[in-house]
């Protein structure tokens, strides 16, 4: 019988990273090291995190992302138990609004300020960037119309990235309007792409009907050609439109961040009103988006809310960040290293020992120490392997004398202890802060 393997488009995280290439290559540490890095910007920028069942209910994602969206129609893991439907969540936004309206969160405040990070799921051609299981992060400012907000929110996502000193990205704005000038807009596309319908692929003319604004996303070199003429959605916004996208710029004119205005810049998601971007590096390949987001006025109604609950926020792909730092050279190589690694010899030390590693880790150091019954000389060499900063060696003589030896694996010096002084020596040697 063959062994199994994880499934295509899914991939383990391993302590020292697996010999693959990519994404898999990075080890466990940095993925956690990087993931602090996030979330200290996320709490630096007044977020909150939220965290939400990977699982919802189907109606929610269809109402919420849209119908006739590729991730609706195409990317879904759905299953069914009774009557019941469910999907694995293939975004964050569309359950963060679920539980705020579910926990009537708007009536404890105003405005919230939400950041997620956790695993999404969709259905796509794995590809190099691109897999069925995926870690997002981002953040939602909910309950305000301001374009302070999505100015806002746009820094907050770029910070992210300075964080870990990555450029050479880019921005792209535009906006969608409100609802209204949406669907004006959208019934000019119609219009026009159905006077070229000879031109048009099957699924574009499918998508026609239900999601003109989709056809602006479309990667065929005949239908790109057809675009240049299209209707502009800067002509169908209306002066409140126009001018909260002015002041979203303005704020981002101020704050001297580059960006370029894109009049076809829609994004997959049909909940975007008013301001829409994308972040986009070239290192990348084909799966070249760091992160997008926009303003999504319209989904708290959708998801059947009474009043309105206006909200801005960005999604970012936690892999893209990684391969991009790996591109940037700048890649993560963290590996967890023992504070301190107990090398013992003989079962009386041995036992000894145990007791030693267990109090050394209740003072908050991490340790490390052999269960193999090792050699002296294989126990020191594994401490050297593990990088680990300290080395404690009882052997017979140790015993005898009821003092123990700390060597510093750096510098060399070695120290010897009465037993009972062993561990606070080690917390004043490493520097480690007192747990309790
Ligand atoms: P979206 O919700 O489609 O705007 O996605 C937000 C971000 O998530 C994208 O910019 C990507 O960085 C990332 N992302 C989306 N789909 C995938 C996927 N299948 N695999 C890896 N990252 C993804």
């Amino acid at each position: 019988m063959s062994t199994f393997r994880s499934i295509k488009g899914t991939f383990d995280v391993l302590p020292y990273g697996s010999r693959s290439e990519g994404v898999q290559s990075v080890s466990s540490a940095s993925w956690v090291a990087a993931e602090s890095v996030i979330r200290r910007v996320l709490n630096k920028f007044d977020f909150d995190e939220i965290r939400t069942p990977i699982i919802e209910p189907a109606e929610l994602i269809a109402r919420g992302i849209g119908e006739h969206t590729d991730i609706v129609t195409k990317e879904m893991f759905a299953f069914s138990r009774g009557d019941d439907n469910y999907v694995l969540r293939p975004e964050i936004t569309a359950p963060v609004i679920r539980a705020v309206l579910q926990h009537s969160m708007q009536q404890t405040r105003e405005v919230h300020r939400l950041f997620y990070m956790g695993p999404c799921f969709r259905a796509e051609r794995p590809q190099k960037g691109r897999y069925r299981q995926f870690q997002q992060f981002g953040c939602e400012i909910i309950g305000s119309l301001s374009p302070a907000a999505d100015a806002d929110v746009i820094l907050t996502m770029l910070a992210v990235y300075d964080a870990f000193g990555l450029s050479g990205y880019r921005l792209r704005v535009n906006s969608l309007g409100n609802p209204d000038s949406r669907k004006t807009y959208s019934d000019a596309l119609r219009t026009y792409f159905a006077s070229h319908k000879s031109t048009l692929s099957e699924a574009s003319r499918n998508r026609l009907n239900e999601n003109p604004l989709r056809l602006l996303d479309t990667k065929i070199e005949q239908e790109r050609a057809l675009l240049v003429s299209a209707p502009r959605i800067a002509d169908f916004l209306d002066d409140a439109d126009r001018e909260h996208f002015e002041e979203v710029t303005q704020y981002l004119d101020d704050r001297g961040v580059s960006y370029e205005i894109d009049p076809m810049l829609v994004r997959g998601l049909d909940y975007y009103t008013r301001t829409a971007f994308e972040l986009e590096i070239d290192t990348l390949g084909a799966q070249n988006a760091l992160a997008g987001g926009g303003r999504y006025d319209l989904l708290a109604r959708e998801l059947g809310s009474k009043t309105a609950v206006p909200a801005v926020g960005f999604a970012a792909g936690f892999e893209r960040l990684l391969l991009a730092l790996e591109a940037a050279g700048t890649g993560l190589n963290t590996l967890a290293k023992p504070d301190v690694y107990v090398i013992s010899l003989g079962p009386a030390a041995g036992q000894f020992c145990f007791g030693l590693v267990q109090d050394a880790r209740a003072a908050g150091l991490r340790v490390s120490f052999d269960v193999q019954g090792r050699s002296m000389k294989a126990q020191m060499r594994d401490a050297n392997k593990r990088g680990a900063g300290f080395v404690v060696i009882v052997g017979d003589n140790e015993l005898a004398s009821g003092s123990g030896v700390i060597k510093n694996m750096a510098g060399g010096e070695e120290f010897t202890v009465l037993f009972h002084q062993i561990v606070p020596k080690l917390k004043e040697l490493t520097d480690v802060p007192t747990t309790s």
